[in-house]
């Protein structure tokens, strides 16, 4: 049996949910998108989430046709109807049919997608032992041109980093911004950890605002932690104590080396593993 996919006003079944070749999400990339999580049958920062992907939507002019009451009814009717504990919610939200010019105005409601399955986490021994990844030689598109906080159907950028990391064997890259200094992994958030301080690149230098950094930032605050907000150069992070990234997937998860230079001691630090625990707390709860 398949999953119950949300299309447009209501669930269907899996095989039924398709979208049009004229779809604008297919023949541009028009549209925006979340993933969020459930954890113990509650979803995750869900306020945070449908806020963000409103402000990227209005941004685009992308007019979602639904309240964001609706949008969190709709969200729970299809974790609700394929019975997710725990697990990953895809929110689409496309531009919808046009013809096949560039004018977006031709569409007048965008379309919702809401997919929720089951998570594909990093392998545990990521977490135990932590990753390796390479500088991405791709430079992360120009936070002028495309601002970063518009979270877009549109990942090219993110996936010609991604075939470096993965074609160097490895699971992440890091990515640069065109003045050099790092943005953020091709789909997580950057942090490193410096004589005691819990360091992260400014969103202006092209990083997605996003929500596990939010939380991350919240809980380091919390337990009493600096943390600062500046631009990174590669050198900040070769010579950084401990590094990790957080995403919706990945959680948070340490980075113990990269192109190659041991990070820190080469295991998850103090202060990753303290983190990833309040995490942990913070979304169970
Ligand atoms: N950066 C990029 C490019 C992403 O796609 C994501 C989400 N996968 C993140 C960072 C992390 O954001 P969030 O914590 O909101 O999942």
């Amino acid at each position: 049996m398949g999953l119950k996919i949300w299309l447009g006003q209501g669930l269907v079944d899996e095989k039924d949910a398709v979208i049009s070749v004229f779809d604008r999400s297919l023949l541009y990339g028009d549209g925006v998108f979340e993933g969020i999580r459930v954890y113990s049958g509650k979803v995750f920062e869900l306020k945070a989430h449908l806020d963000r992907l409103y402000e990227s939507a209005s941004v685009i002019r992308l007019p979602i046709g639904m309240t964001q009451e609706q949008m969190s009814q709709a969200i729970e009717t299809t974790v609700k109807a394929n019975a997710i504990q725990d697990g990953y919610i895809r929110l689409i939200v496309t531009r919808g049919i046009g013809d096949l010019g560039l004018d977006p105005f031709v569409c007048k409601n965008g379309k919702v997608i809401v997919i929720a399955d089951n998570v594909k986490l990093y392998p545990e021994e990521f977490y135990e032992a932590g990753m390796k990844v390479i500088s991405a030689s791709t430079i992360r598109n120009h936070p002028m041109a495309l601002p970063p906080q518009i979270k877009s159907l549109n990942y090219l950028n993110n996936i010609l980093a991604k075939i470096e990391a993965v074609e160097a064997g490895h699971g992440e890259a890091i990515m640069y911004n065109h003045l050099g200094y790092v943005a953020e992994a091709t789909g997580d958030n950057i942090f490193i950890v410096k004589g005691g301080t819990v360091q992260t690149p400014p969103i202006q230098a092209g990083s997605l605002d996003g929500i596990t950094r939010r939380v991350v930032i919240r809980l380091a605050k919390e337990d009493g932690m600096c943390v600062v907000e500046k631009n990174l150069t590669r050198f900040d992070l070769y010579t950084a104590d401990e590094m990790f990234l957080t995403g919706t997937a990945a959680e948070v998860i340490g980075v113990v080396e990269m192109d190659g230079r041991v990070i820190g001691n080469g295991k998850p630090g103090p202060i990753t593993k303290r983190l990833r625990s309040l995490f942990f707390q913070a979304a169970h709860s």
